[in-house]
Parts: structure tokens; sequence; C-alpha cells
């Protein structure tokens, strides 16, 4: 499942750089599904929205750095185990409950978003 960050997050930016999707965003900056993926067209969402790569997104939040459930995949592919959560120094990134995925799915989500 993706993780999400907590409002425990004292916005140190350690987690930030160590995302390999760039799903993790500052307090407030919008989000795309271009930043750090190869998307640069047409999109589907996990809703089943469509959207373009390069379409702006308003940020999940304005008080803590925040996770794109869209762009998170455990670290699938990439680390044996998600980053953020291994640098958090507040235990402030945990799994999301509403974003059940299973390994296969998490590397499919990953091939997606580096075709
Ligand atoms: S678990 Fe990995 S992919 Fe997901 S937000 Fe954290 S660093 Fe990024
Ligand atoms: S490492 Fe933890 S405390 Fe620091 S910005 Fe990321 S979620 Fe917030």
């Amino acid at each position: 499942m993706a993780l999400k960050i907590t409002e425990d997050c004292i916005v140190c930016n350690a987690c930030l750089p160590e995302c390999p999707n760039t799903a993790i965003y500052e307090p407030g900056v919008e989000w795309r599904m271009a930043d750090g993926t190869t998307i640069k067209e047409n999109f589907t969402l996990m809703n089943g929205a469509s959207t373009d790569g390069a379409a702006n997104h308003t940020p999940i939040s304005i008080d803590f750095y925040y996770i794109v459930p869209d762009k998170c995949t455990e670290c699938q592919g990439f680390h044996e185990e998600p980053q953020c959560a291994s640098v958090c120094p507040v235990d402030s990134c945990v799994p999301d409950e509403l974003y059940h995925e299973t390994v296969e799915e998490l590397m499919v989500k990953k091939e997606r978003l580096h075709a």
C-alpha cells in the first residue's frame, strides 16, 4: 500500500530527496505526475480519473509534507524498504490503509511511472 505522512511531521525535508518516484512534496506545493517519472501525457489515476502528466494538482497538505498515493510504490523496484520511513526522525511515514496493494500491483505501478 502507499504510505502517508502524519501530522507528527516536523517538516525537516529528510524524506523528500530519498523518494525514487518524487511522490513526496513540500507543504502547499502542487504535485504533478510528470515530476520524477516518464509520464508526459494522459495517465489514468487509481480513482479512474484521467490527467495529463504535466497538469498541476492541488496540494494534499498545506501544513505537512505529503505523499501522492498515485506515485508511491513503497519503493518497490528500487529499495528493499520504504526510504521515507527509514529516514524520518519522528516515524511519521506510515502505511496508508486506504490503499491496499500487493507487491505485484506495486511493481506494475512502478513500471507505469517509469516506462
Ligand atoms: S515509500 Fe518510497 S515511493 Fe513511497 S513515498 Fe516513501 S520513498 Fe517514495
Ligand atoms: S522526514 Fe518525516 S518529519 Fe521530515 S519532512 Fe519527511 S515526513 Fe516530515
